[in-house]
């Protein structure tokens, strides 16, 4: 348990229920979430019912809970159009950062839920690799371009004041998942299984959910700590984890 109070950016989402559970599971006392849509009810949690690129919506969020510390995991679903993205992934996320960084933001940290298809370009395979790799020069699709554009942002954003975080899991699997499994399912009830796309070597990551939302909790707790490798030559001012 901390004294922080922590603000969970779609909260009522399937990675963003798990990160909620496990704040409370720890004793925290002060978890508050921001949602488009209510899918959850609480008694120790309060509920703010919002759109992430409305600023006012944001702002009255930010002021009632008095968070200091913003997990941000909300996005639309992978497979919509660019202009959803464009306005929750890219302004939503701007907004964030104004408010947050506003004068009567008690924010301090921030992490983000980035994906890892923002390295990837579709068109070779990578292997090995780890946060220092460039982002593609051609993004795979507007979901993942503009999840590099809201990362570029949360990243740029870190300073002394307002730390900043951006995690990137790759697929996520287990309670609550409502679009990985209904995948598969649809594959198999249409009849898709007999074809083959390369010669079945290719690898894909998947990580549980409850180490991926463990893994936001770990990264605030982490962030208000001194970034070991400050005597480095050219130090990494914020920081990217990659999950897989
Ligand atoms: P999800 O759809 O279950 O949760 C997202 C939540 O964001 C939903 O509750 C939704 O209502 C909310 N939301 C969407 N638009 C909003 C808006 N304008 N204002 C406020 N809330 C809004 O998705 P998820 O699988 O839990 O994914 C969480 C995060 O993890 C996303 O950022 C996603 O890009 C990332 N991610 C997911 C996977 C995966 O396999 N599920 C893989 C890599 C990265």
């Amino acid at each position: 348990m901390s004294s922080e109070s922590y603000l969970v950016i779609g909260g009522c989402g399937f990675l963003g229920r798990h990160i909620v559970e496990q704040l409370l599971e720890r004793g925290e006392s002060q978890v508050s979430v921001f949602d488009i849509v209510q899918r959850h009810f609480d008694s120790n949690v309060t509920f703010f019912i919002g759109d992430l690129s409305k600023a006012e919506d944001v702002q009255n969020a930010l002021q009632k809970s008095q968070a200091t510390v913003v997990i941000h995991t909300a996005s639309p679903a992978h497979g919509m159009g660019r202009a959803i993205y464009e306005k929750v992934n890219v302004e939503g996320t701007r907004t964030l950062l104004e408010e947050c960084q506003s004068t009567t933001s008690k924010v301090k940290k921030l992490v983000y839920t980035s994906s890892g298809g923002v390295i990837y370009s579709g068109e070779e395979d990578i292997t090995n690799v780890d946060e220092r790799v460039d982002y593609p020069s051609k993004p795979l699709d507007a979901y993942n371009e503009t999840k590099v554009s809201a990362e570029k942002m949360v990243l740029k954003a870190n300073n002394d004041n307002f730390k900043t975080c951006s995690i990137r899991p790759a697929g996520i699997f287990g309670p609550g998942d409502r679009q990985m499994i209904s995948g598969f399912y649809n594959v198999v009830k249409n009849g898709q299984t007999k074809w083959q796309i390369g010669d079945n070597t290719n690898l894909g990551d998947f990580t549980y959910v409850g180490n991926v939302a463990y893994a936001h909790l770990l990264a605030s707790d982490k962030l208000s700590e001194i970034y070991p490798y400050s005597n480095l030559r050219d130090p990494i001012s914020s920081i990217n984890i990659s999950l897989g």
